[in-house]
């Protein structure tokens, strides 16, 4: 009995992580209960606080017949087992009085005897394992184990796969909330880039043009960081408020992130007829805004530039906006400035930006910064992530989230990676020099096409003999989407990079595909789940699941996990709690230049404590 139960048990976990019905595996696995146990049928009954009963698997028809009669009468073992979470044993039907209508009928259909166990997780029961038998007798207390450890992996998989299903519909949500903003309702940075293309396109056809206004709070910082991110996103709702009053039917606006309002007017036969929307909206600003506590004075600069030609590319278009933006609030804020059609193309075109990146490297504009990860048991530090930046000679600092795609648009992306990794390490045997007792870690970004690119594997083991570093020190952060583009060319890059001893984490997991298989189908070491589940997961019960789902499952399969994105004291706690093994966000430490953070990791062993 015990081979054959081993065996029904390394099936389940095969099964585990894998897409298969729930239906399917439940009924495959009573029957192979009755092949284990001496009993006769098995069934599966599902119950849920204040419901009946709800039969979901059955080994035969007379099982299916007595998982029936428990679901109609609402009673019988299935009901006594789920209420009192521990197992029932009736060797001889006509001896017990729990359930006398169940028991009187059932007998009718040769039923003699029926031992039940509550499928349990943690101290909540989801229903019960019936093992019925058509002659009378005790079952013997090792069998009687055993069918309770099957029912508590069958919980543990009804749980599993539930989760998986809200994970799916959850993602759905998101999906399906993506083109807007939750914050004010507004569309979202996607949406407005879809309806500008579109507008783009009509001006093809009309001969008309189309302008955006690129609006940007004035120390709006200020106000999060002196009133409190309540009152910011207060005040954000208002900004947005007042705008939509302003806008021509038609028109679109749009918020863009954080403190950037983006209109979008269709239509124009000429730029000037744009300049008193950019007035008005300038006007919009002079009266405070009245927030719950009190009024708030804020003022924004506004940026505005055109497209006209069928050609113009979206991208360029804010780009142009931005650029315009940043001139009114250089200007000192709380006016506008504009970018002429003509002007946009000549001076800061796409063209222009690839070039100024290319020289980029040579000027040292790029530069690297790290951001901490502690472990959550310790608090101590373990070691840092690179993040890339781009100081622009003339449109400033430019987020990596825009870097990376010109740099990929420009063939420039190899270049660069090899130039962030080897900087990265040579940042990391500085810190290992100065506190040789520490082993830190340091992960680098890679992107699709870095790590597609042919020679990828090569070029790493190059930077780490050029710069004597240990594979087992440095990890890549790779996305799902790697496994979307050509997953058999991705296994092999993979494959070949855990060859020369790097670890690789997967990152953002959560936003993309989310398939839980990708963790058992690829050779990741780490798991860092997205920053927005963290944000969600003291207001968000499927949040809390999700991420215990995930924690759960990667540690089976001897993965460990970072949270990403922690901002406070009570997400700490909540991902720790989780059994999360890392974190890193703002609570502990922003991202930071090499140098400042020389002092923290020369020190032997550093609290979590707040680091704003
Ligand atoms: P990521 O890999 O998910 O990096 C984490 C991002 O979250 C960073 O943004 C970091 O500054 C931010 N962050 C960290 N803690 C918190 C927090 O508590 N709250 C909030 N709201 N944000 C937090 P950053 O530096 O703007 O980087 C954005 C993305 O750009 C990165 O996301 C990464 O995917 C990409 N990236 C950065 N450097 C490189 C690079 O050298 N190569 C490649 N391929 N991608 C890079
Ligand atoms: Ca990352
Ligand atoms: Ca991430």
């Amino acid at each position: 009995m015990e081979r054959r139960l081993a065996h029904v048990l390394s099936e389940f976990a095969r099964t585990l992580v894998t897409e298969f019905p729930i239906q399917s595996i439940l009924d495959h696995l009573v029957v192979e209960m009755v092949r284990v146990l001496p009993v006769s049928a098995a069934g599966v009954t599902l119950i849920e606080p204040g419901q009946p009963p709800r039969y979901i698997a059955a080994s035969d028809t007379s099982a299916l017949a007595f998982e029936r009669l428990q679901t109609e009468l609402g009673e019988g073992p299935c009901v006594v087992a789920y209420h009192s979470g521990v197992a029932v044993a009736v060797p001889d039907l006509r001896a017990d009085s729990r359930f006398p209508t169940f028991a009187a009928r059932a007998r009718e259909q040769g039923l003699r005897a029926v031992f039940t166990f509550p499928m349990r997780h943690g101290d909540r029961q989801f229903g019960a394992l019936d093992l019925y038998r058509t002659a009378c007798g005790p079952m013997s207390a090792k069998a009687m184990a055993a069918a309770q450890t099957l029912a508590d992996v069958a919980a543990a998989y009804v749980l599993n796969a539930q989760t998986r299903v809200d994970l799916q519909n959850s993602l759905d949500q998101v999906r399906a909330n993506s083109l807007h903003d939750p914050l004010t309702g507004l569309p979202n940075r996607a949406l407005f880039l879809q309806r500008l293309e579109h507008a783009i396109l009509r001006c093809r056809r009309s001969g008309k043009m189309v302008a955006i206004l690129f609006a940007d709070l004035d120390r709006f910082k200020e106000v999060n960081d002196k009133l409190g991110h309540n009152i910011g996103d207060e005040l954000l709702s208002a900004v947005a408020e007042r705008l939509t009053v302003l806008l021509r039917p038609g028109d679109t606006l749009a918020r863009m992130s954080g403190d950037e309002f983006i209109i979008l007017c269709e239509d124009l036969d000429d730029a000037s007829q744009v300049e008193a929307l950019a007035r008005r909206v300038n006007l919009a600003f002079v009266e405070p805004f009245l927030l719950s506590e009190s009024p708030v004075p804020i003022t924004a600069s506004v940026g505005i530039a055109f497209a006209g030609r069928g050609e113009d590319v979206p991208e360029q278009v804010i780009h142009d906006a931005d650029t315009a933006m940043y001139q009114a609030k250089r200007g000192g804020g709380g006016r506008h400035a504009i970018i002429q059609p003509e002007a946009s193309r000549r001076i800061h075109g796409r063209a222009s930006l690839y070039q100024d990146l290319r020289e980029a490297l040579s000027r040292e504009e790029l530069r690297n910064e790290y951001q901490p990860i502690v472990a959550t048991a310790a608090g101590r530090v373990t070691g840092v992530e690179q993040l890339l930046r781009w100081s622009h000679p003339t449109l400033g600092l430019i987020p990596p989230l825009r870097v990376i795609p010109i740099a990929e648009q420009a063939g420039l992306i190899v270049p660069i990676g090899r130039w962030a990794l080897e900087r990265a390490c040579l940042d990391l045997r500085r810190w290992a020099q100065a506190d040789q007792s520490q082993r830190y870690t340091v992960a680098v970004n890679v992107s699709v096409h870095q790590l597609m690119a042919p020679g990828f594997a090569a070029m790493v083991a190059d930077v780490l003999s050029a710069t004597q570093t240990q594979p087992q020190v440095v990890t890549l952060e790779i996305t799902e989407s790697v496994f979307i583009h050509d997953s058999e060319r991705a296994l092999l890059v993979l494959n070949d990079l855990k060859h020369l001893g790097v670890l690789l984490a997967l990152d953002d997991f959560g936003t993309g595909y989310s398939s839980l298989a990708y963790l058992n189908q690829f050779p990741v070491d780490i798991v860092k789940i997205d920053q927005s589940f963290i944000a969600d997961v003291a207001r968000d019960p499927t949040a809390h699941h999700i991420i215990d789902a995930v924690v759960g499952l990667a540690h089976k399969l001897g993965i460990s996990v970072v949270a990403e994105g922690v901002e406070t004291t009570s997400q700490h706690e909540q991902v720790a709690a989780l059994g999360c093994d890392f974190y890193q966000g703002f609570h502990f430490a922003r991202p930071a230049p090499a140098e400042q953070l020389d002092a923290l990791m020369a020190r032997r062993s550093t609290p979590a404590t707040n680091g704003r």
